[in-house]
């Protein structure tokens, strides 16, 4: 069967088309400006040349038409007609506490995602946006929603519980959610798989290291902690976002600086993080070239990320009762051998060992452990829209 996979965003829509049997990706793409002047198109089909398409997109609805008109397109689409899309999985931030896994959508479905919108509202709208426009253009076909929340259901109470008044999470339910639950799903589970081993079996630390980040225990199968809170704002230092801070910043700075709620926000969740630290850039590769110049603000802005995930994985070996597998994946966990190091330097307390010659790859499956080290410290690429339309392929299996 083949799978359309979709990540709507407010502005953009990142999708590719999935045959289930093979888990080959057949085409790619991404619309971007949806809405705003001058929006764009990127499509590229399987062994074919990627093209550009410029055409204005003032809904998603138009979006999701010119993707399947990339799709079918005589020249560099890969299907004949709409027909063959056999499902549609969409990536949906935020499931609050209403989604432990994933779901066909319905009607209460629908309604239920447009509930936990306060909690996400720049991401749920957007990815209803999408569930609706393909609706419109696929009447009948099936549509799977999996949360980037879900995994991280399994999170005990002590761990999703904020020492705030607990009426604040029986009124707002104002709690740990947890992100990137898809990636730390397939990462946890592929990783046992590399070592040969039943993940029940195993006390798995997953580093998504991406421009977003965050950090998960994933203790025999089940997540028991993760680094991201109410919002993908907490926990990790990330590529602008600040991560943890003394929530007494908030009120301080916005004295300060005479700045307002929505003011903070912009500052927490884009211009702070290795960006805002470094003054340089967000982008690891501009700070790994900046700090081999001799920057010194770029060196410490490095060590201090590295610190912070170190310290996560101390303290999830304390939630655990100790560690087995720490697993790093997405973009910096995936391709920064570098980082890979310095974090590694910091576990020793642990009986780890990086292998220096194992560590030097980018983006492959490897354990970079030597064979002493107590703990198996690896790599395993993250692959969000293959795990999504595997799990779209097991709900339209079930129907
Ligand atoms: P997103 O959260 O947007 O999905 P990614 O997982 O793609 O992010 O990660 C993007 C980040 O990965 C970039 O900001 C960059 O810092 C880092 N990155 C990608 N390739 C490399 C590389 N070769 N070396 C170091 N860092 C890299």
């Amino acid at each position: 069967m083949k799978i359309l996979v979709i990540n709507c965003g407010s502005s953009s829509l990142k999708y590719q088309l999935i045959d289930s049997d093979t888990e080959q990706v057949l085409a790619k793409g991404l619309c971007e400006r949806i809405g705003i002047e001058g929006g764009c198109l990127t499509h590229q089909g399987a062994g074919k040349e990627k093209v550009t398409i410029q055409k204005d997109m003032p809904e998603h609805t138009v979006a999701v038409q010119m993707v399947i008109e990339a799709l079918t397109d005589k020249e560099h689409g890969v299907i004949a007609s709409l027909d063959e899309i056999g499902a549609v999985g969409h990536r949906i931030v935020h499931g609050g506490e209403k989604f432990a896994g994933s779901v066909i959508v319905t009607d209460e479905v629908v309604q239920a995602i447009e509930e936990c919108a306060d909690l996400a509202p720049l991401h749920n709208p957007a990815n209803l946006i999408g569930i609706r426009s393909c609706e419109k253009i696929m009447p009948g076909v099936l549509q799977a929603a999996v949360f980037d929340t879900a995994f991280h259901q399994t999170m005990p109470k002590k761990a999703y519980l904020y020492g705030l008044p607990y009426e604040y999470y029986e009124k707002y339910k104002v709690r740990r959610y947890g992100f990137h639950g898809t990636s730390h799903d397939f990462v946890s589970a592929r990783a046992a798989q590399i070592l040969g081993k039943d993940r029940k079996d195993l006390r798995i630390i997953v580093c998504h290291l991406g421009n977003g980040a965050s950090i998960s225990a994933v203790k025999y199968g089940e997540s028991v902690d993760t680094s991201m809170g109410l919002t993908p704002l907490e926990g990790l230092i990330m590529g602008t976002r600040c991560g943890d801070i003394d929530p007494a910043v908030v009120s301080f700075l916005g004295e300060k600086e005479q700045l307002s709620y929505q003011e903070l926000s912009d500052v927490m969740n884009k211009k702070s993080g290795v960006l805002g630290m470094s003054g340089i850039s967000s982008d690891f590769r501009d700070l790994g070239a900046a700090a081999d110049q001799g920057d010194e603000r770029a060196k410490m802005t490095l060590d201090a990320y590295a610190y912070r995930v170190a310290k996560y994985i101390g303290a999830y070996t304390a939630a655990m009762g100790g560690v087995d597998v720490i697993a790093f994946t997405a973009g910096v966990g995936e391709n920064n051998i570098s980082m890979r190091e310095m974090i590694g330097e910091y576990l020793g307390f642990l009986g780890t060992k990086v292998d220096h010659e194992k560590n030097n790859l980018r983006g492959e499956e490897a354990v970079i452990s030597t064979p002493e080290s107590r703990v198996s410290m690896m790599v395993v690429p993250t692959n969000e829209e293959l795990a999504i339309a595997r799990e779209t392929l097991r709900l339209v299996r079930k129907q």
